[in-house]
């Protein structure tokens, strides 16, 4: 475990069977040939990695850059749109993918800005939900995890840029923060 790790929230292995299982569901339920993937950078990256090899549908990846966070353990509130290039979804199947569902802001404006695209369906699929209050009106469709409100690190997830190499989930020392 890494030193600035306090406990393990979610191991390997948990990861690899939740996610087997969310695949499935998806499949079921909305993957299909011409679907589109919009991972949001960088907080998907592994678990998006991970997510689309376990769909075997023709589909095409792309990414935004989303920033809500910079960087700190509580957002700021505001989404900013960081590319010049929004991805070609118009008549589309779209599942986006990332990390962690929070207040459902960053959610509800990439949902938004992909239907005004012309997205004909858009979906969502989280790693982790926290169970929480919403400030958006935005719910996970798809998710891996349900976890409580506290801040977490690893597998894409980072504090300060670090940590998102981690391997598991994990709840960080009390004094790193
Ligand atoms: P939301 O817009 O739903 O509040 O925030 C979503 C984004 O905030 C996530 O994609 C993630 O980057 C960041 N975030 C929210 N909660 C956590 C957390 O517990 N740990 C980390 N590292 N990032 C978080
Ligand atoms: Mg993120
Ligand atoms: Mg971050």
């Amino acid at each position: 475990m890494h030193r600035d790790v306090e406990r393990i929230l979610i191991n390997e292995e948990e990861i690899r069977e939740r996610l087997d299982f969310v695949a499935k569901k998806v499949m079921a339920e909305f993957a299909c040939d011409g679907l589109v993937v919009v991972i949001l950078l960088k907080g998907a990256l592994v678990f998006a990695a991970d997510m689309c090899r376990r769909l075997p549908v023709t589909m095409t990846v792309e990414c935004l850059n989303i920033s809500s966070y910079h960087g700190d353990i509580k957002t700021s509130g505001k989404v900013e749109f960081l590319d010049k290039k929004m991805p070609e979804v118009a008549d589309k199947k779209v599942l986006i993918m990332d990390d962690i569902l929070d207040t459902g802001l960053t959610m509800r404006a990439v949902t938004d800005a992909l239907l005004a695209l012309g997205a004909a369906e858009v979906r969502n699929c989280v790693l982790l939900n926290k169970r929480k209050q919403r400030a958006g009106d935005c719910e996970a469709d798809f998710k891996a995890f349900d976890i409580d409100d506290e801040f977490v690190i690893g597998y894409g997830l980072d504090y300060q840029g670090r940590y998102r190499n981690l391997p598991y989930v994990g709840v960080m020392k009390q004094g790193d923060i």
